[in-house]
Order: structure tokens, then C-alpha cells, then sequence
């Protein structure tokens, strides 16, 4: 089989730190063209926009949206449209609609459209839920904390509404906990931390519940300085606590370390793109994005400081 020819739009941090770098250790694909609207590769065909570049190549077989989530909604529209396969980058979108209109389309012209959560790829995710199958959980603290300044430095489209702010990184742990809890969560209350002169949150709490009232808390700071913290905590009935820290990369139960392994999210990602482009289905599961829109519902929102990057 030919490799699957493959175009990123959107050349900026996630596509130089992890797409290059992926597709460049992936045989079944070949990078043959980007779309950005000030950033080249050198040595790749690369070109100001979508349009002009699947205009000038047609062959393209599948894009790779590694855009701001601002736009990305009618890059990937415009994409399905041209027949092209799609995946999207966390967030899936700015809106929820925007996900079910996309999923409507590639069902309608039976393409892959894939909308990736990189956190679930980490190493200890999936041992992590089949360790919970069948355990009485009692609690779940989620506590997601990083420095913006070191992450995210310049990234003025965080802050724009639709760049999600400090839900940008808490997404991945909602994706986290959505992937190994059994059963589904709703949000009952948030509150959100707005600086003066931001249109997104810096920070938030949130109050979730499982099925039995099953409670589920979840703190986000972009203000961590010194230790950053990406880490779930499940308690069980049986006294027995699981811990995933790093991010999903480590593992703990009963304070025994049982996975500890390097992130190699993005491999995955592709991995599992292949696949499902093999037999032209989608995989869209917008569960932590929809935690995340409830959050904006029903959150309290409390104004901070303004920040400057
Ligand atoms: P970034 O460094 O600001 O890059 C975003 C890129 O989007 C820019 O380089 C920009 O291209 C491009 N872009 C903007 N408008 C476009 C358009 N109309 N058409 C094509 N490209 C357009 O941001 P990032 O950190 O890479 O994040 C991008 C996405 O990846 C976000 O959704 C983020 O949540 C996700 N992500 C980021 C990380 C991370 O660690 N940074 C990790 C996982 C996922 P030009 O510069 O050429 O204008």
C-alpha cells in the first residue's frame, strides 16, 4: 500500500513538536504539503491557505488541522467538502454544533473524520480504566495546573472567546476521565476565573457527579508556577487509591508504581488515523467537550487580575 498522503494546516507549536516529528517516524504516511498563513517547511510545498493548497494539489488525501480552534471549523468543512479525510486537533471545535455539523458531513461522504484527544494516548490511560472496571469509586479529584507563561507563551488566541483559556489544558484531563470512569459525568457547578482583560478563564473549579452521586472535583490554574501538576485521583471503596500523574504517563495504585513511560501520544494518534481511514470511519466522541461548553453555562464567573504574558 501507498503511504496515505497527508497535508497539516495550522504550522505552529503542536504541529512542529509533535506532528513533524510523528509522520517523519511513520511509513504509512507522507507529509506532502502544508497550509499556514505566515509559517513555511522548508523542503515541503507549503502554501498561505486550504484553498489554494488542495487547489494545487489534488492528490491530497487527508488533512491534519493543527489550526487555532477558532478556525478550524470551516477549514475541516471545506476539507470534507473537497472529499478529503480529517483530523482534528483538541478542541474538535469552538462550538458543539460545529462538531455535529462536521459529523453529519463525513458520514454523509463516508470519510474519516477523526477528533483526536492526545491525553488518551498516554501510556497509563487505558490501564488505568481497565484497573476501574468493576471497582466501587468513592471520589475523584482532578487537579490540572500549569504555568500559561512556559506552555503557551505569545498564544494570544488563548485568551480570544472559542481558545477556551485555562480549559485548553483541562480539556485533556475531562478527556482523561471521560476515557477510564465507567460511567458518564454531568457538570453541576463551576466557577471561572476571568482576568480583567481576557475573554476566557485563567483558572476554575469545578463540581462534577457520577451515576450515585458519585462526586468528581476538578481545579485548573494557568498561574502554576514551580511544580506543574497534571494529575487524577481516584479513591475506591476498597481503601485501594489509583493515582495518574504526568499528564497520563504514570501510574500509581496504592502508591505502587505500576506504568511509568515516555508520552508518545501523537504516534498513537496516527496510529489509530491509518485505521480508521482504512475503512473510512470516524471517531468523534465530544463527551469532554461538552463538559467543557456546560462548564461555560452554568459557571460563576468571578473577575482576577488582568494578565499580561
Ligand atoms: P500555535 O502555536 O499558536 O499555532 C497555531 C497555528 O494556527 C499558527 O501557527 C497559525 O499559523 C495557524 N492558523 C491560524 N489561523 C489559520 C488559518 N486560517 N489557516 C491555517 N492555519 C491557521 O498554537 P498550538 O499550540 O500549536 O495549538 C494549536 C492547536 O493544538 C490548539 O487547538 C491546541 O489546543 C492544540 N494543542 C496544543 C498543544 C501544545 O502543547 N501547544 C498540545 C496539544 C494540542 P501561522 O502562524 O502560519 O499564522
Amino acid at each position: 500500500m501507498s503511504p496515505i498522503k497527508l497535508a497539516i494546516v495550522g504550522l505552529g507549536k503542536i504541529a512542529r513538536d509533535q506532528h513533524l516529528p510523528s509522520l517523519a517516524a511513520n511509513p504509512n504516511y507522507r507529509l506532502v504539503a502544508i497550509a499556514s498563513p505566515h509559517n513555511k517547511l522548508e523542503g515541503t510545498p507549503s502554501y498561505p491557505n486550504i484553498e489554494t493548497m488542495l487547489r494545487e494539489q489534488p492528490g491530497i488525501e487527508a488533512v491534519s488541522l493543527c489550526c487555532t480552534p477558532q478556525v478550524r471549523y470551516e477549514i475541516a468543512r471545506y476539507a470534507l467538502e473537497q472529499n478529503k479525510h480529517v483530523m482534528l486537533e483538541k478542541p474538535p471545535g469552538a462550538t458543539l454544533n460545529e462538531v455535529a455539523g462536521l459529523m453529519d458531513l463525513a458520514q454523509q461522504r463516508r470519510l474519516a473524520l477523526f477528533a483526536t484527544w492526545h491525553s488518551r494516548e498516554a501510556a497509563a490511560v487505558e490501564p488505568a480504566r481497565d484497573w476501574l472496571v468493576g471497582r466501587k469509586i468513592r471520589k475523584v479529584q482532578v487537579t490540572w495546573k500549569e504555568d500559561v507563561r512556559v506552555w503557551h507563551p505569545g498564544q494570544a488566541w488563548i485568551w480570544k472567546a472559542g481558545g477556551l483559556g485555562v480549559f485548553d489544558p483541562g480539556i485533556n484531563a475531562m478527556s482523561i476521565i471521560t476515557r477510564i470512569l465507567p460511567q458518564p459525568l454531568v457538570l453541576k457547578d463551576a466557577q471561572l476565573h476571568f482576568p480583567s482583560n481576557c475573554e476566557t478563564p485563567i483558572a476554575a473549579e469545578l463540581t462534577l457527579q457520577g451515576p450515585g452521586g458519585l462526586p468528581v472535583r476538578a481545579e485548573f490554574d494557568f498561574r502554576q508556577t514551580g511544580p506543574q501538576s497534571w494529575d487524577i485521583e481516584v479513591e475506591t471503596e476498597a481503601g485501594l487509591n489509583l493515582k495518574l500523574s504526568h499528564g497520563g504517563s504514570c501510574l500509581e495504585i496504592g502508591g505502587r508504581l505500576m506504568v511509568h513511560e515516555e508520552p508518545a501520544e501523537y504516534q498513537g494518534i496516527y496510529r489509530r488515523f491509518d485505521a480508521l481511514l482504512t475503512i473510512g470511519h470516524s471517531e468523534v466522541d465530544d463527551a469532554p467537550f461538552r463538559l467543557v461548553a456546560d462548564a461555560f453555562m452554568v459557571g460563576k464567573r468571578v473577575q482576577v487580575d488582568a494578565f499580561e504574558d
